[in-house]
């Protein structure tokens, strides 16, 4: 028998339902899967950044397609965890108080809808953890090409990085993020995970839906939970251990010069900032050679928005 946050599965049993959290009226549309065989628990969460589509589904086809009778261990998928900031067509953060799932932990029992959803996921989920695997889809005016994050320099760095070279991702970024969905949990619990990337501006493409889905059953197969005709990966993905975040110093209306996935040399323009009425305020230089991995569209950029990553070749 599994029992996870109040509910109780019979081996071999898959169930969808509305997970209840600790937070005020908030229910996750959940599928849990238990395996017949024991073994590890892994947990799936998809938009934790609303508008970041392709992970929600991705996970439903995977939550129909996996079959609990040949699964070793147990999966936890949350098809969507902003739900309202999904239904709202709010961009990224909760909109009942702009926390930031991927940034703002830990949460706290007595705090605001945000700060009580990451301590329910502290407190039920992830005692419960064996991996973490975080689905993402660029920003609405993010631009970018398929990447992961693992957490560097943690306890469960080479574990999650076993996993991420087992994964279709070309891109392997290490991220020294702390108070991120999870990176808090690998840093606090110890729980290997990874942040995958794929898409971009809020569309909903079957390709990168795809590409989310083969990367669970690639996961699942490293895993040793779950086997598929996945076909194997060909390639050596790139690892990057040193990357640039260029932020923007100013308000602006910001003119990459840049794509996504392009080569860039130390010096070149990477792009520039005007004020509204197109008068020059900065331009923005490469401070080594690399290779960008994503970047903002433009236009309207604030002091401190993203503007390009760039990942460094040393
Ligand atoms: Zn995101």
């Amino acid at each position: 028998m599994w029992h996870i946050s109040g509910e109780t599965l019979a081996p071999g049993e898959k169930k969808q339902l509305l997970l209840k959290t600790s937070a005020p009226n908030y229910e996750l549309p959940a599928t849990l899967l238990c395996g017949t065989t024991p073994g590890k628990t892994l947990v799936v969460t998809a938009q934790i950044h609303a508008g970041e589509y392709n992970g929600t589904p991705a996970v439903i086809q995977a939550a129909r397609e996996i079959d609990p009778q040949k699964l070793t261990g147990n999966i936890l998928f949350f098809h969507c965890v902003n739900s309202n900031g999904f239904w709202q067509h709010h961009w990224r953060t909760l909109p009942e108080d702009h926390f930031n799932l991927n940034s703002d932990y830990p949460g706290a029992a007595d705090g605001t809808v945000g700060q009580q959803l990451a301590y329910w996921f502290e407190e039920e989920i992830f005692p419960q953890t064996d991996f973490l695997l975080d689905l993402h889809g660029g920003s609405v005016n993010e631009v970018l090409s398929p990447c992961l994050f693992y957490p560097a320099n943690a306890d469960v760095t080479e574990e999650s990085l076993a996993a991420a070279r087992a994964l279709d991702v070309p891109y392997l970024i290490a991220s020294m993020a702390t108070s991120g969905e999870y990176s808090y949990a690998a840093r606090t619990y110890r729980i290997p995970g990874l942040l995958l990337e794929r898409g971009c501006g809020a569309f909903c493409q079957q390709d990168w839906v795809a590409g989310h889905k083969r990367n669970i059953f690639l996961l699942l197969r490293h895993l040793g939970m779950y086997e598929s005709a996945e076909p194997p990966l060909n390639y050596a993905p790139k690892i990057y251990t040193h990357t640039l975040y260029l932020e923007s110093d100013a308000k602006g209306l910001w003119y990459p010069a840049v794509q996504e996935n392009e080569p860039v040399k130390k010096g070149q323009l990477l792009g520039r900032l005007e004020d509204i009425f197109g008068h020059p305020l900065r331009e923005f230089y490469a401070e080594g050679d690399g290779r960008t991995l994503y970047y903002t569209a433009g236009l309207a950029v604030a002091k401190g928005d993203a503007l390009v990553a760039y990942g460094l070749e040393l």
